[in-house]
Protein backbone atom coordinates (compact mmCIF):
# COMPACT_ATOMS: atom_id res chain seq x y z
CA UNK A 1 0.00 0.00 0.00
CA UNK A 2 1.07 3.31 -0.93
CA UNK A 3 2.10 5.99 2.01
CA UNK A 4 1.01 8.98 2.38
CA UNK A 5 3.06 11.03 1.45
CA UNK A 6 1.94 14.19 3.80
CA UNK A 7 1.06 13.46 7.43
CA UNK A 8 -3.12 15.20 9.05
CA UNK A 9 -0.31 18.34 10.09
CA UNK A 10 0.69 19.58 6.27
CA UNK A 11 -0.80 22.36 5.50
CA UNK A 12 -4.24 21.59 3.39
CA UNK A 13 -2.55 24.05 0.49
CA UNK A 14 0.43 22.51 0.11
CA UNK A 15 -0.88 19.41 -0.21
CA UNK A 16 -3.19 20.95 -2.81
CA UNK A 17 -0.50 22.17 -4.45
CA UNK A 18 1.57 19.05 -5.03
CA UNK A 19 -1.64 17.75 -6.78
CA UNK A 20 -1.94 20.31 -8.41
CA UNK A 21 1.38 19.80 -9.73
CA UNK A 22 0.47 16.52 -11.51
CA UNK A 23 -2.45 17.37 -12.56
CA UNK A 24 -1.09 20.61 -14.59
CA UNK A 25 1.42 17.86 -15.99
CA UNK A 26 -2.01 15.42 -17.45
CA UNK A 27 -4.81 18.34 -18.51
CA UNK A 28 -4.25 21.10 -20.77
CA UNK A 29 -3.18 23.70 -20.03
CA UNK A 30 -6.20 25.59 -20.96
CA UNK A 31 -8.67 22.96 -18.74
CA UNK A 32 -6.42 23.66 -15.98
CA UNK A 33 -7.07 26.90 -15.53
CA UNK A 34 -10.57 26.81 -15.76
CA UNK A 35 -11.05 24.08 -13.55
CA UNK A 36 -8.43 23.18 -11.49
CA UNK A 37 -7.02 27.00 -10.78
CA UNK A 38 -10.26 28.33 -8.65
CA UNK A 39 -9.65 25.25 -6.15
CA UNK A 40 -8.82 26.04 -2.92
CA UNK A 41 -8.08 23.14 -0.45
CA UNK A 42 -9.70 23.52 3.02
CA UNK A 43 -8.68 20.93 5.11
CA UNK A 44 -6.84 17.69 5.38
CA UNK A 45 -7.04 15.12 7.90
CA UNK A 46 -5.35 11.96 7.04
CA UNK A 47 -8.61 10.74 5.99
CA UNK A 48 -10.02 13.45 4.20
CA UNK A 49 -9.06 16.27 1.80
CA UNK A 50 -11.88 18.93 1.95
CA UNK A 51 -11.73 21.37 -1.56
CA UNK A 52 -13.29 24.77 -1.78
CA UNK A 53 -14.62 24.56 -5.52
CA UNK A 54 -16.43 27.65 -6.89
CA UNK A 55 -19.75 26.20 -8.07
CA UNK A 56 -22.18 23.06 -8.35
CA UNK A 57 -21.49 23.20 -12.37
CA UNK A 58 -17.96 23.03 -11.33
CA UNK A 59 -18.04 20.20 -9.58
CA UNK A 60 -19.75 18.27 -12.15
CA UNK A 61 -17.86 19.33 -15.10
CA UNK A 62 -14.72 18.04 -12.82
CA UNK A 63 -16.71 14.78 -11.87
CA UNK A 64 -17.91 14.42 -15.25
CA UNK A 65 -14.41 14.88 -17.32
CA UNK A 66 -11.59 14.52 -14.69
CA UNK A 67 -12.22 12.13 -12.04
CA UNK A 68 -9.93 9.58 -12.78
CA UNK A 69 -7.30 12.13 -13.00
CA UNK A 70 -7.91 14.03 -9.93
CA UNK A 71 -8.34 10.95 -8.11
CA UNK A 72 -5.39 8.79 -9.18
CA UNK A 73 -3.39 12.56 -8.27
CA UNK A 74 -4.91 12.53 -5.13
CA UNK A 75 -4.00 9.22 -4.48
CA UNK A 76 -0.44 9.55 -5.86
CA UNK A 77 0.30 12.76 -3.30
CA UNK A 78 -1.56 11.41 -0.18
CA UNK A 79 -2.18 7.50 -0.62
CA UNK A 80 -5.83 5.38 -0.91
CA UNK A 81 -8.10 5.50 0.91
CA UNK A 82 -8.54 9.19 1.16
CA UNK A 83 -12.17 10.57 0.84
CA UNK A 84 -12.59 14.33 -1.32
CA UNK A 85 -15.01 16.06 -0.26
CA UNK A 86 -16.22 19.42 -1.84
CA UNK A 87 -17.16 22.20 -0.39
CA UNK A 88 -19.25 24.11 -2.80
CA UNK A 89 -21.78 26.13 -0.34
CA UNK A 90 -19.47 27.64 2.01
CA UNK A 91 -20.13 25.90 4.86
CA UNK A 92 -21.68 22.95 3.84
CA UNK A 93 -19.14 20.56 2.94
CA UNK A 94 -20.96 17.26 0.54
CA UNK A 95 -19.33 14.36 0.13
CA UNK A 96 -19.40 12.78 -3.59
CA UNK A 97 -16.70 10.75 -3.31
CA UNK A 98 -16.62 7.88 -1.03
CA UNK A 99 -15.96 3.97 -1.53
CA UNK A 100 -18.82 1.57 -0.99
CA UNK A 101 -19.52 1.26 2.65
CA UNK A 102 -19.96 -2.22 3.08
CA UNK A 103 -16.11 -3.22 1.44
CA UNK A 104 -14.77 -0.86 3.65
CA UNK A 105 -16.03 -2.84 6.43
CA UNK A 106 -16.16 -6.26 5.27
CA UNK A 107 -13.20 -6.77 2.88
CA UNK A 108 -10.36 -7.81 4.75
CA UNK A 109 -6.98 -5.65 3.76
CA UNK A 110 -5.26 -7.63 1.57
CA UNK A 111 -3.59 -6.08 -1.45
CA UNK A 112 -6.27 -7.54 -3.79
CA UNK A 113 -8.91 -6.27 -1.81
CA UNK A 114 -6.97 -2.66 -1.52
CA UNK A 115 -7.43 -2.67 -5.50
CA UNK A 116 -10.74 -3.03 -5.19
CA UNK A 117 -11.68 -0.20 -2.91
CA UNK A 118 -9.51 2.18 -5.12
CA UNK A 119 -11.65 0.96 -7.98
CA UNK A 120 -14.74 0.87 -6.20
CA UNK A 121 -13.74 4.86 -5.20
CA UNK A 122 -15.59 5.50 -8.93
CA UNK A 123 -18.15 2.72 -8.64
CA UNK A 124 -19.92 4.72 -6.18
CA UNK A 125 -23.40 5.50 -5.28
CA UNK A 126 -23.33 9.42 -6.41
CA UNK A 127 -26.17 11.31 -4.47
CA UNK A 128 -26.47 13.85 -7.01
CA UNK A 129 -28.94 11.25 -8.81
CA UNK A 130 -32.02 11.19 -7.00
CA UNK A 131 -35.54 10.88 -8.14
CA UNK A 132 -35.86 14.37 -6.97
CA UNK A 133 -34.09 15.97 -9.41
CA UNK A 134 -35.36 13.57 -12.22
CA UNK A 135 -37.63 15.08 -14.62
CA UNK A 136 -40.57 12.79 -15.36
CA UNK A 137 -42.18 12.87 -19.26
CA UNK A 138 -43.94 10.70 -21.50
CA UNK A 139 -40.08 9.25 -22.71
CA UNK A 140 -39.37 8.56 -19.90
CA UNK A 141 -42.38 8.13 -17.05
CA UNK A 142 -42.69 4.38 -17.38
CA UNK A 143 -39.33 3.43 -16.84
CA UNK A 144 -39.40 5.74 -13.88
CA UNK A 145 -41.96 4.31 -12.22
CA UNK A 146 -40.91 0.90 -11.98
CA UNK A 147 -37.90 2.26 -10.81
CA UNK A 148 -39.02 3.73 -7.87
CA UNK A 149 -41.29 0.87 -7.49
CA UNK A 150 -38.40 -1.60 -7.28
CA UNK A 151 -36.91 1.08 -5.08
CA UNK A 152 -39.45 1.62 -2.52
CA UNK A 153 -41.69 -1.63 -2.42
CA UNK A 154 -41.04 -4.00 0.11
CA UNK A 155 -41.19 -7.82 -0.24
CA UNK A 156 -40.75 -9.72 -3.53
CA UNK A 157 -41.58 -7.04 -6.27
CA UNK A 158 -42.52 -7.79 -9.93
CA UNK A 159 -40.34 -5.94 -11.69
CA UNK A 160 -37.41 -7.98 -10.74
CA UNK A 161 -35.01 -7.37 -12.20
CA UNK A 162 -35.15 -4.53 -14.30
CA UNK A 163 -33.66 -3.81 -17.09
CA UNK A 164 -33.78 -0.09 -18.34
CA UNK A 165 -32.36 0.26 -21.66
CA UNK A 166 -32.05 3.02 -23.97
CA UNK A 167 -29.76 5.60 -26.20
CA UNK A 168 -26.97 7.24 -24.33
CA UNK A 169 -27.25 10.60 -22.23
CA UNK A 170 -31.00 9.53 -21.77
CA UNK A 171 -31.29 8.96 -17.93
CA UNK A 172 -30.31 5.28 -17.34
CA UNK A 173 -27.12 6.09 -14.96
CA UNK A 174 -29.32 7.96 -13.47
CA UNK A 175 -32.74 6.46 -12.78
CA UNK A 176 -30.48 2.68 -11.91
CA UNK A 177 -28.47 5.46 -9.37
CA UNK A 178 -31.89 6.97 -7.76
CA UNK A 179 -32.76 3.59 -6.87
CA UNK A 180 -29.77 2.55 -4.76
CA UNK A 181 -30.31 6.28 -3.50
CA UNK A 182 -33.79 5.71 -2.31
CA UNK A 183 -33.39 2.24 -1.53
CA UNK A 184 -30.66 2.89 1.16
CA UNK A 185 -32.33 6.06 2.36
CA UNK A 186 -35.33 3.64 3.32
CA UNK A 187 -33.23 1.38 4.73
CA UNK A 188 -34.63 -1.58 2.39
CA UNK A 189 -31.03 -2.61 2.05
CA UNK A 190 -27.76 -2.57 3.59
CA UNK A 191 -25.38 -3.34 0.71
CA UNK A 192 -25.51 -1.98 -2.55
CA UNK A 193 -23.30 -2.10 -5.05
CA UNK A 194 -23.34 -0.16 -8.13
CA UNK A 195 -21.01 -1.34 -11.34
CA UNK A 196 -20.34 -1.02 -14.57
CA UNK A 197 -20.01 -3.95 -16.61
CA UNK A 198 -16.84 -3.03 -17.81
CA UNK A 199 -15.75 -2.63 -13.50
CA UNK A 200 -17.11 -6.07 -13.34
CA UNK A 201 -15.46 -7.48 -16.16
CA UNK A 202 -11.82 -6.22 -15.27
CA UNK A 203 -12.33 -7.01 -11.39
CA UNK A 204 -13.48 -10.63 -13.19
CA UNK A 205 -10.43 -10.87 -14.90
CA UNK A 206 -8.22 -9.15 -11.96
CA UNK A 207 -9.86 -11.98 -9.37
CA UNK A 208 -8.45 -14.55 -11.44
CA UNK A 209 -5.10 -13.05 -12.36
CA UNK A 210 -4.51 -12.97 -8.63
CA UNK A 211 -6.08 -16.00 -8.32
CA UNK A 212 -8.62 -14.46 -5.91
CA UNK A 213 -11.67 -15.28 -7.18
CA UNK A 214 -12.99 -16.04 -4.19
CA UNK A 215 -12.60 -12.40 -2.89
CA UNK A 216 -14.34 -11.10 -6.36
CA UNK A 217 -17.59 -13.77 -5.85
CA UNK A 218 -17.96 -12.53 -2.14
CA UNK A 219 -18.05 -8.95 -3.13
CA UNK A 220 -20.21 -9.31 -5.66
CA UNK A 221 -22.80 -12.15 -3.98
CA UNK A 222 -23.25 -10.65 -1.00
CA UNK A 223 -25.29 -7.67 -2.04
CA UNK A 224 -28.72 -6.87 -1.57
CA UNK A 225 -28.74 -4.68 -4.77
CA UNK A 226 -26.69 -4.83 -7.96
CA UNK A 227 -26.95 -2.18 -10.11
CA UNK A 228 -24.99 -3.31 -13.26
CA UNK A 229 -24.42 -0.55 -15.77
CA UNK A 230 -24.21 -0.66 -19.58
CA UNK A 231 -24.71 -4.85 -19.72
CA UNK A 232 -23.72 -4.77 -23.61
CA UNK A 233 -20.14 -4.43 -22.85
CA UNK A 234 -20.21 -7.83 -22.70
CA UNK A 235 -21.42 -8.52 -25.89
CA UNK A 236 -18.61 -10.10 -26.87
CA UNK A 237 -17.22 -11.51 -23.63
CA UNK A 238 -17.74 -15.45 -23.01
CA UNK A 239 -16.39 -16.15 -19.57
CA UNK A 240 -17.34 -12.79 -18.25
CA UNK A 241 -21.01 -13.56 -19.52
CA UNK A 242 -20.59 -17.08 -17.51
CA UNK A 243 -19.36 -15.12 -14.42
CA UNK A 244 -22.18 -12.79 -14.55
CA UNK A 245 -24.77 -15.98 -15.22
CA UNK A 246 -24.10 -17.50 -11.59
CA UNK A 247 -23.81 -13.94 -9.91
CA UNK A 248 -27.54 -13.35 -11.62
CA UNK A 249 -29.07 -16.56 -10.40
CA UNK A 250 -26.87 -16.63 -6.57
CA UNK A 251 -28.39 -13.38 -6.03
CA UNK A 252 -31.68 -13.54 -7.74
CA UNK A 253 -32.49 -16.84 -6.25
CA UNK A 254 -32.26 -15.37 -2.83
CA UNK A 255 -34.35 -12.52 -3.76
CA UNK A 256 -31.86 -9.86 -3.88
CA UNK A 257 -32.50 -6.71 -6.16
CA UNK A 258 -31.12 -6.66 -9.55
CA UNK A 259 -30.86 -3.46 -12.00
CA UNK A 260 -29.40 -3.41 -15.42
CA UNK A 261 -29.13 -0.93 -17.94
CA UNK A 262 -28.32 -1.50 -22.11
CA UNK A 263 -27.78 0.76 -24.74
CA UNK A 264 -30.27 -1.38 -26.77
CA UNK A 265 -33.20 -3.75 -26.48
CA UNK A 266 -32.43 -7.40 -25.32
CA UNK A 267 -32.88 -8.85 -28.31
CA UNK A 268 -30.37 -6.64 -30.18
CA UNK A 269 -27.69 -7.77 -27.76
CA UNK A 270 -26.02 -9.75 -30.33
CA UNK A 271 -23.42 -12.47 -29.30
CA UNK A 272 -24.97 -12.83 -25.77
CA UNK A 273 -25.56 -16.28 -24.14
CA UNK A 274 -29.41 -16.79 -25.05
CA UNK A 275 -29.96 -17.82 -21.29
CA UNK A 276 -28.42 -14.78 -20.07
CA UNK A 277 -30.42 -12.71 -22.30
CA UNK A 278 -33.69 -14.34 -21.39
CA UNK A 279 -32.90 -13.66 -17.88
CA UNK A 280 -32.53 -10.46 -18.12
CA UNK A 281 -36.03 -9.58 -19.36
CA UNK A 282 -37.18 -12.18 -15.92
CA UNK A 283 -38.87 -8.83 -14.57
CA UNK A 284 -39.63 -5.70 -16.50
CA UNK A 285 -37.50 -4.58 -19.49
CA UNK A 286 -38.31 -0.34 -19.87
CA UNK A 287 -38.05 1.59 -22.38
CA UNK A 288 -36.30 5.32 -22.32
CA UNK A 289 -36.81 7.22 -24.96
CA UNK A 290 -35.95 10.78 -26.53
CA UNK A 291 -37.20 13.56 -24.56
CA UNK A 292 -39.81 15.72 -25.75
CA UNK A 293 -39.45 19.45 -26.11
CA UNK A 294 -41.52 19.81 -22.52
CA UNK A 295 -39.30 17.40 -20.64
CA UNK A 296 -36.22 18.99 -22.43
CA UNK A 297 -37.56 22.58 -21.21
CA UNK A 298 -38.25 21.14 -17.69
CA UNK A 299 -34.87 19.49 -16.91
CA UNK A 300 -33.01 22.77 -18.57
CA UNK A 301 -34.79 25.00 -15.66
CA UNK A 302 -33.98 22.56 -13.19
CA UNK A 303 -30.73 21.99 -14.03
CA UNK A 304 -29.79 25.64 -14.15
CA UNK A 305 -32.10 26.15 -10.49
CA UNK A 306 -29.38 23.52 -9.16
CA UNK A 307 -26.81 25.77 -10.12
CA UNK A 308 -28.12 28.56 -8.67
CA UNK A 309 -28.45 30.16 -12.27
CA UNK A 310 -31.32 31.74 -13.74
CA UNK A 311 -31.75 31.30 -17.70
CA UNK A 312 -34.37 33.46 -19.56
CA UNK A 313 -37.05 32.10 -21.12
CA UNK A 314 -35.94 32.46 -24.31
CA UNK A 315 -31.91 30.77 -23.92
CA UNK A 316 -34.11 27.87 -22.11
CA UNK A 317 -36.30 27.80 -25.06
CA UNK A 318 -33.95 28.09 -27.63
CA UNK A 319 -31.20 25.56 -26.17
CA UNK A 320 -34.40 22.67 -25.62
CA UNK A 321 -35.21 23.49 -29.35
CA UNK A 322 -32.00 22.94 -30.66
CA UNK A 323 -30.58 20.04 -28.36
CA UNK A 324 -33.03 17.87 -28.91
CA UNK A 325 -31.36 14.16 -29.29
CA UNK A 326 -29.74 13.84 -25.95
CA UNK A 327 -29.91 15.25 -22.21
CA UNK A 328 -26.05 14.93 -21.56
CA UNK A 329 -25.78 17.25 -24.50
CA UNK A 330 -28.04 19.32 -23.37
CA UNK A 331 -26.82 19.90 -20.21
CA UNK A 332 -23.05 20.14 -21.24
CA UNK A 333 -24.31 23.22 -23.29
CA UNK A 334 -25.84 24.72 -20.04
CA UNK A 335 -22.89 24.27 -18.46
CA UNK A 336 -20.68 25.34 -21.16
CA UNK A 337 -22.94 28.34 -21.13
CA UNK A 338 -22.84 28.87 -17.19
CA UNK A 339 -19.04 28.39 -17.08
CA UNK A 340 -18.73 30.89 -19.75
CA UNK A 341 -20.81 33.77 -17.97
CA UNK A 342 -19.32 32.80 -14.18
CA UNK A 343 -15.88 32.54 -15.27
CA UNK A 344 -15.23 34.62 -18.04
CA UNK A 345 -17.93 37.12 -16.67
CA UNK A 346 -19.73 36.91 -20.28
CA UNK A 347 -23.73 37.91 -19.89
CA UNK A 348 -26.06 35.02 -20.87
CA UNK A 349 -27.23 35.90 -24.12
CA UNK A 350 -29.02 34.12 -26.97
CA UNK A 351 -25.11 34.46 -29.26
CA UNK A 352 -23.51 33.22 -26.43
CA UNK A 353 -26.39 30.86 -26.05
CA UNK A 354 -25.54 29.87 -30.33
CA UNK A 355 -21.96 29.64 -29.68
CA UNK A 356 -22.71 27.24 -26.88
CA UNK A 357 -24.54 24.76 -29.43
CA UNK A 358 -22.33 25.38 -31.92
CA UNK A 359 -19.74 23.10 -29.94
CA UNK A 360 -22.04 20.14 -29.76
CA UNK A 361 -20.62 19.06 -33.25
CA UNK A 362 -22.41 15.64 -32.83
CA UNK A 363 -25.95 17.53 -32.64
CA UNK A 364 -27.97 16.83 -35.87
CA UNK A 365 -28.72 20.55 -35.95
CA UNK A 366 -26.25 20.51 -38.36
CA UNK A 367 -27.01 17.57 -40.20
CA UNK A 368 -29.99 18.26 -41.72
CA UNK A 369 -30.84 21.28 -44.29
CA UNK A 370 -33.59 23.83 -44.78
CA UNK A 371 -33.87 22.00 -48.58
CA UNK A 372 -34.47 18.60 -46.56
CA UNK A 373 -37.10 20.18 -44.12
CA UNK A 374 -39.05 21.82 -46.73
CA UNK A 375 -39.67 18.67 -49.09
CA UNK A 376 -40.30 16.54 -46.24
CA UNK A 377 -43.08 18.67 -44.78
CA UNK A 378 -44.17 18.75 -48.71
CA UNK A 379 -44.10 15.09 -49.16
CA UNK A 380 -45.96 15.05 -46.00
CA UNK A 381 -48.81 17.65 -47.37
CA UNK A 382 -48.80 16.15 -50.59
CA UNK A 383 -47.54 19.53 -52.15
CA UNK A 384 -44.59 20.51 -54.40
CA UNK A 385 -42.05 21.42 -52.50
CA UNK A 386 -40.97 24.60 -54.99
CA UNK A 387 -44.68 26.42 -53.62
CA UNK A 388 -43.08 27.00 -49.96
CA UNK A 389 -40.81 28.98 -51.12
CA UNK A 390 -43.05 30.89 -53.62
CA UNK A 391 -45.11 33.60 -52.88
CA UNK A 392 -48.78 31.72 -52.87
CA UNK A 393 -50.65 32.59 -50.30
CA UNK A 394 -53.29 29.78 -50.66
CA UNK A 395 -54.28 28.06 -47.19
CA UNK A 396 -52.12 24.97 -47.52
CA UNK A 397 -49.23 25.97 -48.84
CA UNK A 398 -49.07 28.37 -46.13
CA UNK A 399 -49.61 26.09 -43.42
CA UNK A 400 -46.60 23.55 -44.79
CA UNK A 401 -44.68 27.36 -45.07
CA UNK A 402 -45.36 27.46 -41.60
CA UNK A 403 -44.68 24.04 -40.82
CA UNK A 404 -41.79 24.13 -42.33
CA UNK A 405 -40.27 27.14 -40.96
CA UNK A 406 -41.42 26.09 -37.42
CA UNK A 407 -39.45 22.68 -38.17
CA UNK A 408 -36.02 24.99 -39.10
CA UNK A 409 -36.42 26.55 -36.47
CA UNK A 410 -36.11 23.12 -34.57
CA UNK A 411 -33.73 21.76 -35.98
CA UNK A 412 -31.35 24.12 -37.20
CA UNK A 413 -29.30 26.58 -35.69
CA UNK A 414 -29.99 29.53 -38.09
CA UNK A 415 -31.44 32.65 -36.87
CA UNK A 416 -34.88 33.71 -38.13
CA UNK A 417 -33.60 36.13 -40.53
CA UNK A 418 -31.56 33.51 -42.55
CA UNK A 419 -34.53 31.10 -42.36
CA UNK A 420 -36.80 33.89 -43.27
CA UNK A 421 -34.53 34.24 -46.64
CA UNK A 422 -34.71 30.37 -47.27
CA UNK A 423 -38.57 30.95 -47.63
CA UNK A 424 -38.74 33.24 -50.66
CA UNK A 425 -36.58 35.98 -49.42
CA UNK A 426 -39.41 36.46 -46.24
CA UNK A 427 -38.26 38.43 -43.19
CA UNK A 428 -38.01 37.25 -39.58
CA UNK A 429 -40.92 38.74 -38.34
CA UNK A 430 -42.75 36.01 -40.40
CA UNK A 431 -40.45 33.56 -38.83
CA UNK A 432 -41.30 34.26 -35.49
CA UNK A 433 -45.38 34.41 -36.56
CA UNK A 434 -45.21 30.72 -37.90
CA UNK A 435 -43.45 29.78 -34.64
CA UNK A 436 -46.51 30.86 -32.92
CA UNK A 437 -49.04 29.96 -35.24
CA UNK A 438 -47.73 26.34 -35.66
CA UNK A 439 -47.42 26.45 -32.07
CA UNK A 440 -51.24 27.02 -31.84
CA UNK A 441 -52.03 24.91 -34.07
CA UNK A 442 -50.11 22.20 -31.95
CA UNK A 443 -52.48 22.82 -29.01
CA UNK A 444 -55.25 22.69 -30.60
CA UNK A 445 -55.06 20.65 -33.82
CA UNK A 446 -54.94 17.29 -33.16
CA UNK A 447 -54.28 16.70 -36.97
CA UNK A 448 -51.54 18.60 -37.60
CA UNK A 449 -49.73 17.50 -34.00
CA UNK A 450 -49.63 14.08 -35.05
CA UNK A 451 -48.75 15.51 -38.70
CA UNK A 452 -45.74 17.63 -37.23
CA UNK A 453 -44.72 14.60 -34.93
CA UNK A 454 -44.24 12.33 -38.21
CA UNK A 455 -42.43 14.58 -40.44
CA UNK A 456 -39.86 15.03 -36.82
CA UNK A 457 -39.85 11.01 -36.86
CA UNK A 458 -38.90 11.16 -40.45
CA UNK A 459 -36.66 13.82 -39.91
CA UNK A 460 -34.94 11.53 -36.85
CA UNK A 461 -34.15 8.95 -39.30
CA UNK A 462 -32.68 10.92 -41.79
CA UNK A 463 -30.31 12.36 -39.21
CA UNK A 464 -29.00 8.40 -37.68
P1 LIG B 1 -27.29 7.36 -19.74
O1 LIG B 1 -26.84 6.54 -18.59
O2 LIG B 1 -28.63 6.94 -20.30
O3 LIG B 1 -26.27 7.51 -20.82
P2 LIG B 1 -27.28 9.48 -17.78
O4 LIG B 1 -28.14 8.87 -16.73
O5 LIG B 1 -25.81 9.48 -17.53
O6 LIG B 1 -27.57 8.83 -19.21
O7 LIG B 1 -27.80 10.95 -18.05
C1 LIG B 1 -26.99 11.96 -18.61
C2 LIG B 1 -27.17 13.24 -17.82
O8 LIG B 1 -28.49 13.71 -18.01
C3 LIG B 1 -26.99 13.03 -16.33
O9 LIG B 1 -26.30 14.13 -15.80
C4 LIG B 1 -28.40 12.96 -15.79
O10 LIG B 1 -28.48 13.46 -14.47
C5 LIG B 1 -29.16 13.83 -16.75
N1 LIG B 1 -30.53 13.37 -16.94
C6 LIG B 1 -30.93 12.36 -17.73
N2 LIG B 1 -32.27 12.22 -17.67
C7 LIG B 1 -32.71 13.16 -16.82
C8 LIG B 1 -34.01 13.54 -16.35
N3 LIG B 1 -35.11 12.91 -16.76
N4 LIG B 1 -34.09 14.55 -15.46
C9 LIG B 1 -32.98 15.20 -15.06
N5 LIG B 1 -31.74 14.92 -15.48
C10 LIG B 1 -31.59 13.91 -16.35
MG1 LIG C 1 -25.01 5.58 -18.38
Amino acid sequence: MTQPAFQSSEHPQMVWQKISTILQDIIPPQSYLTWFKPIEALAYDQKTLTLRIPSQFCHDWIESHYHDPLHQAVKDVLGENIVVMYDINPGKPQIISERIAYREKSAPTSDYTSTLSISASYTHLNPRYRFSNFIEGDCNSFARAAALSLAETPGKNPFNPLLIYGGSGLGKTHLMQAIGNRAVELGRVKKVLYVTSEQFTSDFIKGIQDGKKDVFIKNYRNVDLLLLDDVQFFMTKEKTQEEFFHTFNSLHQVGKLLVFSSDRPPNELNGFDKRLVSRLQWGLVAEVQKPEYETRLAILKNLSKENGIDISDDIAHFLSVHISTNIRSLQSALIQLLAQSSLMGREITLDLAREAIKKQHNQPSYTISVDQIQEMVAREMDIPSDLIRSKTRKKEVVRARHIAMYLTTEYTILTQKTIGLHFGGRNHATVIHAVKVVNELIENNVKVREMIAKIRRDIDIALI
